[in-house]
């Protein structure tokens, strides 16, 4: 018994190997979008320093956890062939501001900028990696290429959520907003900005614990800046070279669509009962959403008519990398005899813009056997 599952287990391991012989250039997934030749020049970007400290929400500052992770980035992406690394600053303590480092990005003939950052929120309760992208093509559609790319792998190996590859038009331009975007391409070089989590919330707190995690996130991205270039790296053993199953499709010329900033609540949100169990002290309710210009992505439900809100939720079925989302959804509430409960739920966009439910008031309280009266107003 033992040997014969032994045996299949050979068996399948044999069919993985000959699976990865198979010449691969005809499997490509989707083309890469970022045409480079063997002198690929990258600059890392710690983003902030010196005076600039970026946020202050999480265990350190963020000028700190930005340089740590740069230089794991740097360090493993000088493992891999046909690539020159450069940084922009070396320690804590320099203060550049974001035009000199598009300059100095300039100076070195750089292919591609990818500035390195935490986040962090007002109300500090928000999760997840984005990348923000420019307006401009093409250097919108090489961004949202790498991005997807990248929030595959922190899903993957961190389970950090996606929130998506963004763009932010400037002020008073049709441009970037983020000055180390837009004095970037002004001078036709690609850059992204990597918000890798957030540093000051709940839930993604637990993911900037230690200096080893912030490495680790370096190591990812120079991972992803690897396949995203097709580059190989003999003393790691990885080869992107050939195809990567992980790459999206893109419009190169155009506007990449999912890019889109969405500056605009959700059209519509709506809670309702749809049943009611007295002996329990539960209550199921519908939560719905229409949404024309963009994607629901997260919740918050309160209980208390709005006074508290509990932790954001992600809302079922949103998938950043399709743009869509689950039009609505039942979720089952447990109360406690004597309880009368005021239920309203915020629905947030992926630009975390929100709209407020409708409330579900109930009259009378629960008391385990009567049917409790309630208004949906
Ligand atoms: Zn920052």
């Amino acid at each position: 018994m033992k040997t014969r599952f032994f045996k299949k287990c050979i068996s399948i391991v044999l069919a993985v190997a000959l699976l990865c012989l198979v010449p691969n250039s005809d499997v490509l997934a989707a083309d890469r979008a970022y045409p480079h030749d063997d002198n690929l020049v990258i600059v890392i970007d710690p983003g902030h320093g010196g005076n600039e400290t970026g946020t202050q929400g999480g265990r350190i500052q963020e000028r700190f956890m930005n340089l740590i992770t740069a230089q794991a980035l740097v360090e493993r992406l000088n493992l891999y062939e046909g690539v020159t690394v450069y940084m922009t600053r070396f320690d804590n303590d320099t203060t550049m501001s974001l035009t000199d480092r598009a300059k100095f990005a300039e100076t070195v003939d750089a292919d591609f900028v990818f500035s390195v950052h935490y986040n962090a929120c007002y109300a500090h309760d928000r999760f997840g990696i984005e990348v923000y992208t420019s307006r401009v093509a093409p250097y919108n559609a090489y961004g949202y290429q790498f991005g997807n790319l990248l929030m595959q792998r922190y899903e993957s190996e961190f389970g950090i959520f996606p929130r998506g590859v963004k763009t932010r038009k400037g002020l008073r331009t049709e441009g970037d907003y983020y000055t180390i975007i837009s004095a970037n391409v002004y001078r036709e070089i690609p850059a992204v900005i990597i918000e890798h989590c957030f540093a000051d919330g709940p839930i993604d707190a637990v993911f900037t614990q230690t200096g080893d995690q912030l490495r680790n996130y370096g190591y990812a991205d120079a991972d992803a800046i690897a396949e995203f270039f097709g580059l190989k790296s003999s003393i790691l053993g990885l080869d992107y070279t050939g195809y990567s199953t992980n790459l999206i499709e893109v419009d190169v010329n155009g506007f990449n669509d999912a890019t889109y900033e969405d500056r605009t609540s959700p059209d519509s949100v709506n809670v309702s009962v749809v049943n009611l169990d007295p002996s329990s002290n539960t209550v199921t309710v519908r939560v719905e959403a229409t949404e024309a210009d963009g994607m629901m992505m997260f919740y918050a439900l309160s209980t208390d008519g709005g006074w508290t809100w509990e932790e954001s939720q992600v809302w079922p079925g949103a998938d950043t990398y399709t743009g869509t989302f689950d039009s609505s959804f039942e979720l089952t509430l447990s109360f406690n005899s004597g309880d009368r409960p005021d239920i309203v739920v915020k629905a947030f966009n992926r630009y975390d813009a929100y709209t407020k439910s409708n409330q579900i008031t109930f009259i009378d309280r629960f008391n385990s056997t009567d049917k409790p009266l309630y208004r949906e107003a």
